[in-house]
């Protein structure tokens, strides 16, 4: 279906609607299979062991506290999951078979969250920098953008457990459309092969790291609102995995040169974004630490001009934007419907450098001009 097609005749765009669409009763279920999965995850983040990692310094001298126990969690929930499928009590391919029904239930639960969010957020008597109220009058940005900074729900930071639970829907999703291609066709297709392992790495590298979600934009600047609700919890995992849906219908010949390249490319901005990461996360921990084997080097001591933040002063989108495309290209180049995700990161990053930019100009006044004159590229160098 064209998008002409869709923009032209309204009747196709209720044809594309329909996956979408779920009757009252099947609403309820599924919005309790979603919750049942948050309760889960909430439970094992309680009560499995993990390190407790100090977040940055409020404006008020406060700071929040995040128990990094991800990756533990990740490990026990597709361990039982594993067990479950084993003995029959679920399917495999339970997400897979209502993806789209299962996207509406969590947007609506989404929907509702942020209204409730946003209603405690006003109605607070908070004063501390995480929960007091940031409100602006303006209903519509305080509910898109948020009230509170770092609200909770039973002692449970629900900025941070969000993006977990996000990420790790994003791998459910895929397991269950690769366990839905190899029940019906018997196999996993090498493309799917491919993405599969791409995205598994990068989201268990991501769990493996989790105490370096601590520092950045999100978690540190945005209050929790609608935006962060809906992108953490229904767009990252259902629309990162596009290519996975996409692969099901669609088959695509890879010759093992192409797929060396695919590799490579993910290779080379999985390093990128990794080190660029640590590297910053190390720094801020350390700003005597040793990277690419010499003591940092920093301006004023406190922005990093050594290994890749030498290079561009967002070389971290840089990789992130190439292991985007990474995950694209082995569906090939006959659909640009499987590049949507290295093409919202692509925009998404380059609007994110922009806002950061301004805000560091801010915090760091002077030196953040003389860190501009002495890494003059903002992601891609001798680019941009
Ligand atoms: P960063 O982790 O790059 O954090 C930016 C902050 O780092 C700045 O505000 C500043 O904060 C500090 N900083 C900037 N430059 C320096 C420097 N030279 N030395 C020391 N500190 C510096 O940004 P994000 O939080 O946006 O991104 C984190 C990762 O998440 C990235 O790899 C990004 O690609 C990824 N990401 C992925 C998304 C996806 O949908 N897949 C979406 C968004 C991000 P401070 O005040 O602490 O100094």
């Amino acid at each position: 279906m064209s998008l002409f097609s869709v923009v032209s005749d309204p009747g196709a765009f209720m044809e594309l609607y329909q996956p979408l669409k779920v009757d009252g009763v099947e609403l309820v279920v599924l919005m309790s299979v979603v919750l049942g999965y948050l309760g889960i995850l909430a439970l094992l983040g309680a009560v499995l062991p993990g390190q407790t990692i100090a977040g940055t310094l409020l404006a008020d001298k406060t700071r929040v506290y995040y128990k990094c126990n991800g990756l533990a969690s990740l490990v026990v929930m597709l361990a039982g999951l594993g067990i479950a499928i084993k003995f029959d009590y679920i399917s495999p391919t339970i997400i897979a078979d209502r993806g789209g029904k299962m996207c509406t239930a969590t947007f609506v639960l989404c929907l509702m969250m942020s209204v409730w969010l946003t209603l405690r957020g006003y109605f607070t008597k908070e004063n501390s920098e995480s929960l007091k109220s940031h409100a602006t009058g303006n209903i519509i940005e305080d509910w898109w953008l948020g009230v509170q900074l770092n609200p909770n729900f039973l002692g449970l930071d629900l900025k941070f457990f969000w993006i977990r639970a996000g990420m790790m829907g994003w791998l459910l999703i895929d397991f269950s459309v690769a366990a839905k291609q190899y029940i019906e066709q018997g196999s996993l297709s090498p493309s799917m092969a491919l993405f599969q392992l791409f995205c598994t790495l990068y989201i268990f590298d991501y769990f493996w790291h989790e105490e370096y979600m601590t520092s950045t934009w999100d978690i540190i600047a945005e209050n929790f609102g609608f935006m962060l609700i809906f992108g953490d919890l229904v767009f990252i995992p259902f629309t990162f995995s596009i290519q996975a849906w996409w692969l099901l219908s669609h088959s695509v010949d890879i010759t093992p040169t192409a797929a060396a390249m695919n590799v490579l490319v993910f290779l080379i901005g999985f390093a990128v974004f990794r080190s660029a990461n640590t590297q910053k996360h190390k720094f801020k921990q350390d700003p005597k630490v040793k990277i690419w084997g010499k003591p940092a080097k920093a301006i004023g001591g406190r922005l990093l001009v050594s290994g890749c933040w030498g290079i561009s002063r967002h070389c971290n989108y840089l990789g992130d934007i190439l292991v985007a495309f990474s995950f694209s290209l082995p569906c090939g180049i006959s659909s640009p419907v499987p590049y949507f995700y290295p093409t919202y990161l692509f925009i998404l990053l380059l609007w994110r450098e922009r806002r950061d930019e301004a805000r560091c100009s801010t915090k760091y006044k002077e030196l953040w001009k003389e860190y501009c004159k002495a890494v003059p590229w903002r992601i891609f160098p001798y680019i941009y």
